[in-house]
């Protein structure tokens, strides 16, 4: 199917709306992704016609409901190449995801060991790990980043050394959009014998990231950043680490056997999955990655690399603008400030004039403080976003610029 932006917006109902009088211009796609109407029927439909608990009932519903489930977490299987469907565990989401392995990895560290995250992370990829360290008594390293926000590779090899057990990085980071070279971080690791988790919620809806050929540990995302629903995500871990890691919660799904004296935990992927999950939540991830890959990513690429050339261009045009994150390997997300002018104020006109753009720190508060910036603006394109808005973007940030210098 030929890749054509005006067709693909129809199925996105939010697109037609107005704010503030004006059209909507969605430019916060990092923080969220709009959701085709596919991904909302689905989730209608599954409570109209099937709404039942699963993996408890004989009854018809409660069949039909488990299917689809378990029909959503082989199309994540095969979405990014895992070997095994029981390699896939359904979370909340990224967080939850981390915080399952941290979790887990309290068993297997102790004072002395060493774990290394990389200076551009989420917040969501520090403090657990903190955490980690402070009931472990590990150590916590940081891979330092350059001016142009892109990691020191040279500096995580002085890193890495025997007492490395845990390494955890982004893929792409949500403030700059610098595409990481995990296959590299993945490899070093192994070298020394450390385990690696990849927080994948950035790359998932502009790459299609072959699991098994990274040949990492653990990779967890989020649903909605690639069209799906909130509240919803998958943990990918190996088979000899999911056997390895304890159970997170306790709770009914995740058992074989209950007696007051001894439980014993279910076979993977039950014994990560305590309680009713998310179950509209999880066969609309499915409809989600169906969505997508209908249309191609290479197409999505081909397309957003388009929409962020022609928005840095423009952007760099407006004088005393700078551009945060300008290593030549990033995705379609600009993250910029006007000289003199505070994020929060860009943002606030150019709400005015219906476009959305995230302001602040982005929850990744050490790279703020290491451009010494309170914050950045940034705009944040999907496949579905058209050269038209980028030019509204660049015309309001005059406008911004006009109003406020
Ligand atoms: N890591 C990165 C890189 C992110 O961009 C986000 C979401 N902004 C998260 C983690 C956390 O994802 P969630 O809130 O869906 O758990």
């Amino acid at each position: 199917m030929a890749f054509n932006v005006t067709q693909i917006r129809e199925d996105f109902p939010i697109l037609k709306r107005e704010v503030n009088g004006k059209p909507l211009i969605y430019l916060d796609n990092a923080a969220t992704s709009q959701k085709p109407k596919q991904v909302i029927d689905s989730i209608t439909h599954y409570y109209t016609h099937y709404n039942a608990n699963i993996h408890r009932g004989v009854h018809t519903l409660s069949q039909e409901a488990t299917d689809a489930y378990e029909q959503a977490r082989k199309k994540i299987q095969k979405h990014f190449n895992i070997a095994h469907g029981h390699e896939v565990i359904f979370t909340s989401g990224t967080t939850d995801g981390i915080n399952l392995v941290a979790n887990g990895f309290s068993s297997f560290l102790k004072t002395g060991d060493e774990v290394i995250v990389s200076a551009m992370e989420h917040h969501s990829n520090i403090v657990p790990w903190q955490m980690l360290c402070e009931r472990t008594g590990a150590l916590l390293k940081v891979i330092p980043m350059s001016e142009e926000g892109t990691l020191i590779l040279g500096e995580y090899d002085t890193l890495l050394t025997e007492k490395t057990k845990l390494v955890f990085v982004n893929h792409i980071s949500n403030a700059l959009g610098t595409i990481n070279p995990i296959e590299e971080i993945i490899e070093k690791a192994h070298n020394y014998g450390a385990a690696v988790l990849v927080d994948g919620a950035q790359s998932c809806s502009h790459i299609k990231p072959d699991l098994q050929a990274l040949d990492v540990d653990f990779y967890v995302t989020s649903a909605h950043k690639m069209c799906g629903p909130t509240g919803v995500g998958m943990l990918y871990g190996k088979a000899e680490w999911l056997h390895k890691l304890p159970p997170y919660q306790g709770g009914g799904e995740m058992i074989a056997e209950v007696t007051f004296e001894k439980t014993t935990y279910a076979d993977l992927p039950h014994k990560f999955e305590a309680g009713t999950p998310n179950i509209a939540g999880g066969i609309a991830f499915g409809t989600a990655i169906d969505y997508l890959n209908e249309i191609g990513f290479d197409a999505i690429a081909q397309h957003e690399s388009q929409l962020l050339e022609y928005a840095t261009a423009e952007l760099l045009k407006i004088p005393g603008l700078r551009i945060y994150g300008t290593g030549k390997d990033k995705t379609s997300v600009i993250s910029f400030n006007v000289e003199g002018i505070h994020p929060y104020d860009v943002g606030t006109i150019l709400d005015k004039l219906g476009i959305a753009v995230r302001t602040g720190h982005h929850c990744a508060q050490p790279i703020m403080d290491f451009y010494k910036i309170p914050g950045t603006v940034r705009a944040s394109f999907a496949f579905y976003n058209t050269m038209e808005e980028v030019d509204a973007l660049v015309n309001a940030v005059r406008q911004a610029q006009n109003m406020l210098s």
